[in-house]
């Protein structure tokens, strides 16, 4: 008897104690409310299209920390509608109409990887077995190839292209897709070799060769490598092609893409690129 006396419910105890609680939870629910509503953050009911209107890969391109920076410095005026280096043209008229205001193109340029040289052109001299990170085969020895100027062949540029242009083959030949690469420039800084710059758009006629080795030596870590031999030099009327530390190369504003100095170059490296939209248009003859 005395044992179910000790235990017995207060049932008195819990209604009070739950009225109290309920009571707490709906004060503070009422002061969270109010807090809300006094202290709410207005945002600007642009920023969702803003956000849909550009590329939205936060890679940072723009130079600001992620897409939503970008996107409040084009509302706060901080940033011009073409922000979106990324995203290219579409995202300028995008961000343009959001805006409401007439759109302005920046001239844009693309990247060109100046090395053509896969593991059929430059020697291998070793075989890199590391991680696919450029910096890393760096640091090990020069990477794998025997050109300690070219193109180390891995994934390091490809990895950070918000785009996906970097296009590469299994002979560790890269390209850039002309037509996807926006020119924003982030593959730019992480090449260890700097071998990629942004030229002009529609700058066709291109030297494609980064070594800096004398001629009899270059040959032989490369067959399409620059020898220093001047031809070039020589062909152009424009005075737009100079050889500076054992390497060609054009100065954009004089070059008016004759293209004769592509034919007398021995080893290949001025060539002519033709964006794949305009080649698929050659080719049907329109
Ligand atoms: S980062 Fe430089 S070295 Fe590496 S694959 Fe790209 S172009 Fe070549
Ligand atoms: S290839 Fe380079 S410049 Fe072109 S979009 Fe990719 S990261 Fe940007």
């Amino acid at each position: 008897m005395g044992y179910r006396e000790e235990f017995r419910v207060d049932w008195s105890l819990i209604w009070k104690a739950a009225i109290a609680l309920g009571g707490l939870s709906l004060l503070f629910g009422v002061l969270l409310a109010f807090a809300g509503d006094k202290f709410k953050v207005q945002t600007d009911p642009r920023l969702d299209e803003l956000l849909a209107a550009v590329l939205g890969a936060n890679c940072g391109a723009c130079g600001y920390p992620g897409c939503e920076a970008a996107c409040n410095a084009v509302l706060a005026g901080d940033a011009n509608v073409d922000v979106c280096v990324a995203g290219g043209g579409n995202a300028v008229t995008s961000v343009a109409r959001v805006m409401g205001v007439e759109t302005r193109q920046r001239k844009r340029g693309v990247a060109l990887v100046h090395c053509k040289g896969g593991l059929g052109e430059s020697v291998p001299k070793a075989r890199y077995q590391g991680t696919s990170s450029c910096a890393a085969a760096e640091l090990v020895a020069g990477g794998g190839k025997a050109c300690r100027y070219g193109c180390l062949g891995l994934e390091t540029c490809r990895m950070v292209c918000p785009v996906n242009a970097i296009l590469f083959d299994e002979d560790h030949r890269r390209w850039v897709n002309r037509d996807r690469c926006t020119g924003c420039g982030l593959c730019v800084d992480v090449c260890p070799r700097g071998l990629i710059q942004v030229v002009p758009r529609d700058q066709e006629v291109l030297a494609v060769c980064n070594s800096r080795d004398k001629g009899a030596k270059a040959k032989r870590v490369c067959s399409v490598c620059c020898v220093a031999c001047k031809k070039c030099v020589k062909a152009c009327d424009f005075d737009a092609i100079y050889v500076e530390a054992n390497r060609a190369w054009i100065n954009y504003e004089k070059c008016t893409q004759c293209g004769r100095c592509i034919e007398t170059c021995p080893n290949d490296v001025l060539v002519r690129v033709v964006p794949s939209r305009r080649m698929e248009r050659m080719q049907k003859g329109v």
